[in-house]
């Protein structure tokens, strides 16, 4: 069997006989498509993407099976990409070295359901593991839009924050990730479990630290969630109300949205259910608490045009209200036209209506904002995922600095390794891939830093600044 991805010089049919009994796909084709994620959201990573490709995807059932995996790409030096859903945004799950892709997606089992925590194996999809928690009235503390195909080592590995963290914080937040288990790659690979903080070596990481086998994730109590959306005549309007929202001490939410009234067109779903050209507040509050909705939107000159319970929205043959949000809002602008790209943007804090006013003027009609609202860190917290009309790099690059000017933080949604997107400003995340990983094998290509920094010892990795080794 040759090498599909032409990287590499492994006799693959031999490797995927040494994998028996883990399952394996070997059609070129099947591989190609299973070396890809959603990196086509943007047309600078779909221009060096969209080439790379693993050589066989190996599908272990166990973690036992995962350990024999692993053990094999170690004998042959193999490099390896993990994969959940592949629904990440970055190429984050995409093989730039060719090699082996390790598809989580067979280890789905929820593995306990406790008082305040669920436990499941990487490869279940997060909506089962909420599906899982409703007998015991309880719901994740926080899911990402795409909960129906997405894993939850990949949302641990790949993912930051979703829909309840308005209410319950980002995933990095202390509790919300209780723990998990990393496998080592080496000869004979070693489960560890991180707890707590310790969680936080391997979160965000890419996959490139550690292969996680099971999460154990925070859960809280389930709620009766009513999906809202109102209308505003201004997008300064629909923000001011959303950080009324968020701050409102008798009203409970776990989800805050603000979509730029440009944006709805592309949203045929809505038709005949919101006012036109309008900008909208999305959100999901408890349905104890609708009258206190109602007042706070009247009050903030806004309009209700939904308020949905689940039976009502499957009645009404709607979809959820957060279809609208994160990275939903961008792909609901995708489907109809792919030369819509987008960016993250951290806001100053605490949000500032005036803030997002005189920013709009300023940031040209080929940049359509979207906000979601968050709670990090205990504070109330906004992030822009605009809708950009990509023309050039030069012009992107122009909406960044005009971004930057304004006091507003770009984190890189363009850029294919880890460290450029902004959560991994040290070395940690690299002195545990030294200490887990010590051949590099686990998606090393993901980091700008690792080829300069792997052949020292993990804690002289961890004791680096990045101004030491940027070059
Ligand atoms: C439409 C859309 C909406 C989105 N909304 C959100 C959102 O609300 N919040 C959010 O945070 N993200 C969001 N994302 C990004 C992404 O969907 C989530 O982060 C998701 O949880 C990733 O899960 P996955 O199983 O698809 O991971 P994958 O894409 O398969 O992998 C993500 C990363 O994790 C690594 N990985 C996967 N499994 C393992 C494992 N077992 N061990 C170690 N590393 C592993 C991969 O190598 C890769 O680097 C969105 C993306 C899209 C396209």
């Amino acid at each position: 069997m040759t090498s599909i991805s032409g990287k590499t010089d492994i006799d693959w049919a031999a490797f995927a006989d040494q994998l028996a009994p883990v399952e394996v796909i070997t059609e070129p084709v099947l591989i190609k498509k299973r070396s890809r994620d959603f990196f086509w959201y943007s047309p600078i990573l779909n221009a060096e993407l969209k080439r790379c490709f693993g050589d066989l995807v190996a599908r272990p059932k166990t973690a036992e099976e995962m350990a024999h995996t692993i053990a094999v790409a170690f004998a042959h030096d193999a490099p390896i990409a993990l994969r959940g859903g592949g629904t990440g945004n970055y190429g984050q799950s995409v093989p730039m070295d060719g090699g082996l892709i390790i598809d989580t997606t067979e280890m789905n089992k929820v593995l306990e359901v406790g008082d305040g925590y669920v436990k499941a194996q990487a490869g279940a999809l997060m909506a089962d593991i909420n599906t899982a928690l409703e007998a015991s009235g309880q719901e994740m503390a926080m899911f990402p839009s795409t909960q129906d195909i997405a894993t939850v080592g990949g949302f641990v590995a790949g993912g930051s924050a979703g829909i309840g963290s308005i209410a319950n914080g980002a995933l990095r937040d202390p509790g919300n990730i209780v723990s998990l288990t990393a496998m080592s790659v080496k000869e004979t690979p070693k489960a560890r479990v991180f707890e707590g903080a310790d969680a936080l070596h391997i979160h965000h990481a890419w996959g490139l630290n550690g292969v996680i086998t099971d999460v154990t994730l925070r859960t809280v109590p389930k709620r009766d969630w009513v999906g809202c959306i109102a209308t505003f005549e201004t997008y300064e309007a629909a923000y001011a109300a959303g950080l009324a929202l968020a701050e409102a001490t008798d009203i409970a939410r776990k989800l805050l949205t603000t979509v730029d009234a440009r944006i709805c067109t592309y949203f045929p779903k809505l038709e005949g259910h919101i006012r036109p050209e309008k900008h909208l507040l999305v959100s999901m509050i408890p349905i104890g608490d609708r009258d206190a909705f109602a007042a706070l939107i009247k009050a903030t000159g806004g309009h209700v045009d939904l308020m949905l319970t689940e039976a009502e929205r499957e009645a009404a043959g709607l979809p959820h209200v957060y279809d609208f949000s994160y990275n939903h809002t961008t792909l609901q602008v995708l489907k109809a036209d792919r030369s819509a790209t987008y960016q993250q943007i951290g806001c100053p804090i605490p949000p500032d209506p005036k803030a997002i006013a005189a920013l709009r003027p300023k940031i040209g009609d080929d940049v359509w904002m979207h906000h979601e609202f968050a709670r990090v860190g205990g504070e109330i917290v906004t992030f822009d995922l605009p809708i950009i009309w990509f023309t050039t790099p030069e012009r992107l690059a122009e909406i960044n600095a005009t971004y930057e000017a304004n006091g507003f933080a770009v984190y890189d949604a363009h850029t294919w390794n880890v460290e450029s997107g902004g959560l991994k400003a040290d070395y940690n995340h690299l002195a545990w891939k030294k200490r887990m990983d010590p051949k590099g094998l686990l998606n090393a290509a993901k980091s700008r830093f690792w080829a300069d920094v792997a052949h020292l010892d993990a804690d002289t990795i961890q004791s680096l600044t990045q101004t030491e080794t940027e070059t």
